[in-house]
């Protein structure tokens, strides 16, 4: 959709849980469960969540396939209604809910316990959903493609970042081919990617909880990606970087690896403050009403050039997924999209547990 002359804004959030994982998620599940089916084996993903997007994304995927179990193990009144019906409303039964009387952590460490857990090996395998998986990544990279094919020519693709996968989904598709005008990742104030980028020194700092939750990584997950194709696929080079981050939590890039980076990606950190004005200034301007992960994304391409190609603003969610934040910015709810609308009166399925290994493993085998 064209906002302005050469600004565009390309919505990824019209899958079944309203947010852009929707889309590589359900590739993941077809194709786990073809694979599965193809070799007969049977496995069950245990999986802790304090909420986010990908949590409720898998479930909605993977409800109904024939060789995966999933069990979700979420803090007992500590997600939000939507997120918690998103999960709960599922009516499958190889998906587990369980609402755990715990924080988050006590979710975390239960599924770690579960996975160390002999006896449930019996059953299948057992694997966790993960962000780094390269499914999740080569599943975003048709809409970089779909975007270039629709405008009928490269553009520069601004990417709301948190664990960098959406954002290397776009260079991934430069290097099968795509011509584009380059990629901008835009974070929150967790800015480790932004300083790594800007300033050459990558560098751990604590997380600290923003308006766009699903941004708030700290070390992101898939940059080690980028700096394998930065250094020309060195393994051992790039190896070393990280080694050097894990233990000392700050990296310093040589000049000639830096050139490389910045010639595949430039960031840029919006804070909190611009986040807001960003959500009102979608509001006064366009009319439009946008969650505060694309908010993030959207200063950008206003200050870049427009006027030799398009500018591209990736949208993830939708804003109802965060209303709480954006009425207290624009002083009314958004109107809520039609998957969440239809959660309403649905019926909701869950168990509630003590957070206790024992416990947990007695109604997984029920
Ligand atoms: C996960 C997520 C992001 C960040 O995507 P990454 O691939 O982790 O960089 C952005 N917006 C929303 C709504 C998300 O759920």
């Amino acid at each position: 959709m064209e906002l302005e002359p050469g600004l565009f804004v390309l919505e990824l959030f019209h899958g079944p849980t309203a947010a852009f994982k929707d889309l590589a998620m359900q590739l993941v599940a077809a194709l786990t469960d073809e694979a599965l089916a193809a070799s007969g084996e049977r496995l069950t993903i245990l999986t802790a969540t304090s909420g986010d997007t990908g949590a409720a994304a898998a479930v909605r995927a993977f409800a109904g396939a024939q060789s995966v179990d999933l069990v979700v193990l979420h803090p007992l009144d500590r997600v939000s209604p939507v997120q918690r019906k998103q999960m709960t409303t599922v009516q499958a039964d190889n998906v587990l809910n369980l609402a755990v009387r715990g924080d988050f952590d006590d979710c975390q460490r239960l599924v770690k316990g579960l996975l160390a857990e002999e006896s449930l090996r019996e059953r299948g395998r057992l694997s966790s959903v993960n962000s780094i998986n390269w499914a999740r990544l080569a599943g975003q990279i048709p809409y970089y493609v779909s975007a270039t094919a629709q405008l009928g020519g490269p553009a520069t693709f601004v990417v709301p970042t948190g664990n960098f996968g959406d954002a290397f989904a776009g260079i991934a598709a430069a290097h099968m081919g795509l011509p584009t005008r380059g990629f901008v990742a835009a974070v929150n104030q967790n800015d480790a990617l932004a300083r790594a980028v800007n300033d050459g020194l990558y560098s751990r700092r604590p997380a600290i909880e923003s308006a766009s939750v699903s941004m708030d990584v700290q070390a992101p997950s898939n940059f080690e990606r980028l700096v394998y194709e930065a250094t020309g696929r060195d393994g051992d080079r790039t190896r070393a970087v990280f080694e050097t981050f894990a233990r000392d939590g700050a990296v310093a890039f040589d000049p000639d690896l830096l050139t490389a980076l910045r010639a595949a990606v430039s960031a840029v950190s919006i804070d909190e403050t611009e986040t807001r004005a960003e959500i009102a200034h979608a509001h006064e301007t366009w009319g439009r009403v946008v969650c505060p992960h694309t908010a993030v994304a959207s200063p950008p391409p206003r200050r870049l050039d427009r006027s030799t190609g398009p500018v591209v603003a990736l949208s993830t969610a939708h804003p109802s997924k965060f209303g709480a934040f954006v009425s207290d910015v624009l002083g009314f709810e958004p109107e809520p999209a039609p998957v969440i609308a239809a959660l309403g009166d649905q019926a909701e399925r869950m168990t509630i547990v003590d957070a206790d290994l024992a416990a947990v493993l007695a109604e997984i085998k029920a």
